[in-house]
């Protein structure tokens, strides 16, 4: 997963939402954003608190580390949301690393652009791999040739599938 490789998670933790935005406009650079939560604190609340004051935020994943602290990472567009997310939660350890398209090229050559990358970031988050994620959005369709309610959405598709319990059935793993 692809937090776990930008940010080190430690082996064992895994994604338990993630979210996307819609309506941003495609962008030069992206902020990705390691939020740790404190033990009382609910990734829920936490990612609506932030992402509604963190400036344009594309989207972001939260879930778990082995021990069952949660950690959130929000994807924003353009500039650094750090200092606003210490104001905001005062209690979370911060961590970013900027993206430009180049990196993301390296990364995964067949995105065409920033926000492209994002969604294969958040979808890889699921446990896929990322040239599947990739194909997803390219194919507008997360599963061609299954039978699906079929979103005419790569990203739509496989957050709909994950969610039912359906993912892996659809993907048909062999
Ligand atoms: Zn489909």
């Amino acid at each position: 997963m692809f937090a776990v490789d930008l940010f080190e998670l430690p082996e064992g933790s895994s994604a338990v939402s993630l979210w996307r935005r819609t309506g941003e406009e495609s962008v030069g650079c992206l902020t990705y954003v390691l939020v740790d939560l404190a033990d009382d604190q609910d990734p829920h609340v936490e990612n609506h608190a932030i992402g509604a004051h963190a400036g344009p935020v594309l989207g972001g994943i939260s879930g778990r580390y082995p021990d069952g602290s949660s950690w959130l990472v929000l994807i924003a567009a353009g500039g650094d949301p750090s200092a606003t997310v210490r104001r905001i939660n005062p209690m979370a350890a911060v961590r970013s690393l900027a993206v430009d398209l180049e990196q993301a090229r390296d990364y995964v050559p067949t995105v065409p652009d920033l926000d492209a990358f994002a969604l294969v970031t958040l979808l890889e988050s699921l446990g896929l791999d990322r040239w599947r994620c990739a194909q997803a959005l390219e194919d507008g369709c997360g599963f061609p040739g299954r039978e699906h309610e079929c979103a005419h959405d790569g990203f739509n598709d496989i957050c709909n599938a994950w969610v039912s319990g359906r993912l892996w059935e659809l993907l048909g793993e062999e």
